[in-house]
């Protein structure tokens, strides 16, 4: 039955390419690097990070969108370093991004050094979700932030979405 073979190429069409039932949306997507110095160190871990250090960390900010704006972009670049770039300039760059309970934190602040204090042990996982939690409640799509807090090191927080 030559009409009916699996090799016609109406068939083929049928049975080897059906239309997806489902799939995930597409998205765009940018992401903007943000570098800052910070020191800090870890309670509770016998490593080095135990003691008071510092790190050229290196963030990068990723947004996610489905539909682009008038101008064929997810957002401007700009905005981004805008934002989020100033914070990290006021609030944790050239600064100890320390624990609250870390027992450093008084002598510290009695020399008037500059801290940032976190209610988690300041990882660069926690620092990562730091910024994270901050660029998403200024109304950025931030879908991940990544920090590499050292050229091999790197920690990621993302939606799991
Ligand atoms: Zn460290």
């Amino acid at each position: 039955m030559p009409g009916k073979s699996r090799h016609n190429p109406e068939q083929l069409t049928t049975y080897y390419y059906p239309l997806p039932t489902t799939h995930h949306p597409l998205m765009f997507r940018v992401s903007r690097k943000i570098e800052f110095c910070y020191g800090h160190r870890l309670l509770g871990y016998e490593g080095k990070c135990r003691h008071l250090h510092g790190h050229n960390g290196v963030v990068v900010v990723t947004i996610e969108v489905s539909e682009l704006d008038d101008r064929g972009m997810v957002l401007d670049f700009g905005d981004i370093k805008r934002v989020v770039s100033q914070w990290i300039d006021e609030h944790i760059d050239h600064r100890m991004i320390l624990s609250r309970e870390d027992p450093a934190v008084p002598a510290l602040e009695a020399l008037g050094e500059p801290m940032f204090l976190l209610d988690v042990n300041p990882t660069a996982e926690n620092i990562a979700k730091l910024i994270y939690d901050f660029a998403s409640a200024e109304g950025f799509p931030v879908v991940e932030v990544q920090l590499w807090e050292t050229p091999n090191c790197l920690a990621t927080y993302r939606s799991g979405r």
